[in-house]
């Protein structure tokens, strides 16, 4: 993992705020506009999932014997401008769809709805397609499929976020350069009968690549994680090798670069994941990934003197995540977090595979996947219980069943509790909640993001910057 230097990136960070503050005033009524604009949206990234992944990365330091572990902090909270976006859409607690559509279009619309108003019919315009019409490039790059609702705002509109194929289509119609992530969901529909998407994305002019290391001529780009599951970017705590989300920032960037300018949205997909299945090691692991990705626009905005945009915010918080617990903290957050040797979703597996083996058996297993702390209390008791039960029956023998484990293995849940209480992390939900999200922001016009405001005011701000600094539509909420 990259050894992060604080102290380095803030004195980096002085010296380009100073040098570009003198080539403001050097080259007054030019260059103010931004030309080079990154987005980045952690999915379910709010307060408390940068928070822990800095307490985590601080006991990573000290463990490595480092003499200050106090100043790990995420690249995206040195950035020179803090601000709070509100999330919620017009149907409550928001999804991705509505707020990827506050954040890509500056409107509110309904859960489930992807870059319209799915009442009127009225589809919206992303700041994606604006900039496309303005001449910059384009790209998405997500840890999820291409067609998932966050990614989908910012190129396609449907009534529905599951109206997959449709939206693959509109994405290959979109003509932006560059794609990357989990590649297509359902290429062929879901009753795999409809043409294969990357057939049609290959008639259209798209090379769909599997490995980074060769560049193809074509000047639009696919690329596809070579170890993608259902559309989805191996967990980063599971990883062996491949490219991180951070590496398709770097390979978007050689694509996108040039005279044009570009916008380019990067989506930390899986923290959302990792945070509704109260996973606290997957989630660290994917926002210390996410941030590694701010990290290479920070090193590209270093390098150009032009002038480029960072703005990195979250969709909405997931899991209603907090650093603090009723119970006595035993144990650091980095001790914990660190013992675990997967995702949740491996130990899922693991344990439906070993249906009928012995409580001791999987206590112990969950020793080795979890860490020593793990014993046999009365929840991991009846929750081992449940899970060796056929699915159907579980909800019938616990009561609040689906408060208690929504629909994950209840034995993977409790060893989980029981592991993240141990260092201090507890959840409310296993879904979004309404918590404000945090906005960072670096770069040209960055001080447009400062303060509090409604999620639609991404979008006006990105927009106003574009136009260098100009009132934003809305009156600048
Ligand atoms: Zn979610």
């Amino acid at each position: 993992m990259r050894k992060i230097s604080a102290k380095k990136i803030m004195r980096s960070f002085l010296a380009f705020l100073l040098a570009a503050a003198l080539f403001a005033g050097h080259a007054e009524g030019t260059a103010k506009s931004a030309k080079y604009i990154f987005l980045f949206i952690g999915d379910g990234m709010g307060t408390a999932q940068r928070n822990a992944a800095e307490v985590y990365l601080a006991g990573m330091r000290e463990a490595q014997g480092d003499v200050a572990p106090r100043e790990a902090q995420l690249t995206m909270n040195l950035l020179p401008v803090q601000g709070f976006i509100r999330t919620d859409s017009l149907s409550g607690v928001t999804d991705s769809a509505a707020a990827g559509t506050a954040l890509a279009a500056g409107r509110k619309t309904q859960n489930g709805a992807v870059a319209m108003n799915p009442k009127s019919g009225e589809n919206f315009v992303s700041i994606a397609q604006t900039a496309r019409r303005m001449g910059m490039k384009t790209g998405i790059v997500t840890s999820s499929f291409l067609q998932d609702a966050t990614p989908a705002v910012f190129y396609g509109h449907a009534k529905k976020r599951t109206e997959h194929y449709a939206l693959g289509i509109q994405l290959i119609d979109s003509g932006y350069e560059y794609f990357a992530g989990g590649g297509f969901r359902n290429p062929k529909g879901r009753d795999k009968k409809s043409a294969d998407l990357y057939g049609i994305a290959a008639s259209k002019g798209y090379a769909v690549i599997r490995d980074l290391g060769k560049p193809p001529a074509a000047e639009k780009v696919i690329a596809v994680h070579p170890k993608a599951s259902n559309g989805y970017m191996p967990w980063v705590i599971d990883e062996r090798g491949g490219p991180s989300l951070a590496d398709l920032v770097d390979y978007g960037i050689e694509r996108l670069d040039g005279h044009d300018g570009f916008f380019m949205m990067v989506e930390g997909a899986k923290i959302d994941l990792a945070c509704h299945a109260h996973d606290a090691a997957s989630a660290v692991r994917e926002t210390i990934a996410f941030d590694e990705a701010v990290g290479r626009a920070v090193k590209f905005m270093e390098r150009r003197p032009e002038p480029t945009l960072i703005v990195v915010t979250g969709d909405h918080e997931t899991g209603g995540m907090t650093l603090g617990s009723l119970e006595e903290m035993k144990n650091t957050v980095y001790d914990t977090l660190s013992f675990q040797q997967g995702s949740y979703s491996v130990f899922e597996r693991r344990t439906a595979s070993q249906k009928g083996e012995k409580m001791t058996d999987g206590v112990n297993a969950a020793k080795k996947f979890f860490g020593p702390w793990i014993i046999v209390t009365p929840d991991i008791e009846k929750a081992f219980k449940l899970s060796a039960m056929d699915t159907k029956k579980r909800k019938t023998a616990a009561a609040n069943y689906d408060k208690l484990y929504s629909a994950y293995d209840p034995f993977t849940i409790a060893c989980m509790a029981s592991s993240n209480s141990y260092c201090g992390i507890t959840w409310t939900t296993f879904s979004h909640t309404g918590k404000h999200v945090p906005v960072s922001a670096a770069g040209i016009q960055a001080e447009l993001f400062a303060g509090e405001y409604e999620n639609t005011g991404i979008c006006d701000r990105i927009l106003s910057a574009m136009d260098g600094g100009e009132e934003t539509k809305r009156g600048g909420r």
